[in-house]
């Protein structure tokens, strides 16, 4: 049966693993950080499946990254082709390790491109992705003029995260972003591992690695807060059944919080199972109820957030300006 309404956002993993690092996300931490990659003969099946099924339409953006960084893939070139041929919008969030193909293909779909930054200096970097600012850095100016040399006019944008350690580099980075004409946004760092952050909400988290934590997150303390508001958080109507989120196994986990490849957080395959089914399961997964109930999904929700102090300047007031133009223009709202 074909879906009323499509997705506004899948997150359709194409590697599922990363070169970096970083410490608090669920793939750098973890022994999974080197998995696979889906085959392009999959992911056309999936595609075509997603299509067919009503989940991605024409306002739709198929953003190829969750747990995993997607530039990794051995044939991104035939995963662009794949997208193209169904003419469905794409993202990729990155840590610039590394550069892709860039041609008219690479930038016909592409709506938006995510650099991700743990800072802007190589102590950052190796305290959090340890892999090469330089690198990343020389990366990102050429990803950015190759798509433009290539007509893309979409948007750029960087993703700083903010931790105790990095404060005084928001700044550079964000002078780095006016250059290029990068969107800039700095947000505090989250403790991105599952099963640690909800021993942290329900207070069983042990002493000695909040310690560790707190000694480079900021905003921990707000976590008490969410707790409070127990009541409120039970008739919490969690946002992240607005998107899709697919492994690279094509498989359809509850949220992108979770870790992917355990089965009481999977909800079916698309390959296999036919998507209703698998939304239906997903209305009543157990691990949602105890998410909402413990307030956990209402601090998940809204622990991504900018500084207070931080003000946008004029160069990303008009890049804003722009983009709101560009999407008129475009009428896609
Ligand atoms: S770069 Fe992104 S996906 Fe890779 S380990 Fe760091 S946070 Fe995780
Ligand atoms: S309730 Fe929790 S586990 Fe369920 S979708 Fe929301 S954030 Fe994810």
């Amino acid at each position: 049966m074909k879906r009323q309404t499509p997705f506004k956002t899948i997150y359709f993993d194409i590697v599922g693993g990363c070169n970096a690092r970083c410490p608090y996300c669920l793939t750098g931490s973890s022994e999974t950080r080197m998995s696979g990659e889906i085959s392009p003969a999959l992911f056309a099946q999936a595609l075509e499946k997603l299509v067919r099924e009503g989940a991605i339409g024409s306002g739709s953006v198929l953003s190829l990254y969750n747990w995993g960084e997607p530039l990794l893939h051995s044939d991104l070139p035939e995963i662009i082709r794949i997208i193209n041929d169904h003419d469905v919008r794409y993202a990729l969030s990155t840590n610039a390790y590394r550069v892709p193909v860039i041609n008219r293909e690479f930038v016909r779909n592409l709506d938006h491109l995510i650099f991700s930054m743990c800072g802007f200096s190589q102590a950052s970097y190796d305290r959090i992705q340890r892999t090469d600012f330089d690198k990343a850095r020389e990366n990102i100016t050429r990803i950015v003029k190759d798509c433009r040399g290539h007509g893309f006019k979409g948007d750029f944008r960087i993703f700083f995260h903010i931790y105790k350690f990095n404060e005084e580099e928001v700044d550079p980075c964000k002078k780095f972003a006016n250059i290029l004409g990068i969107h800039f946004h700095p947000q505090y760092a989250i403790l991105n591992r599952w099963d640690d952050l909800r021993k942290l909400v329900i207070g069983e988290l042990p002493p000695e690695t909040f310690s560790d934590i707190s000694g480079d997150l900021l905003g921990l303390d707000e976590i008490p807060g969410f707790l409070k508001k127990k009541d409120a958080a039970c008739r919490f109507l969690c946002p992240q059944f607005e998107y899709l989120v697919l492994t690279e196994n094509g498989d359809v986990v509850t949220c992108c919080q979770l870790p992917k490849d355990r089965p009481e957080f999977q909800c079916g395959n698309i390959l296999d199972d036919p998507l209703e089914d698998i939304l239906e399961r997903r209305r009543k997964m157990p691990v949602c109820e105890d998410c909402v109930g413990t307030g956990l999904a209402a601090y998940i929700n809204s622990s991504i957030k900018a500084p207070a102090s931080y003000r946008r300047d004029l160069r990303q007031t008009v890049l804003i300006i722009e983009r709101k133009l560009r999407r008129i223009f475009s009428g896609r709202w």
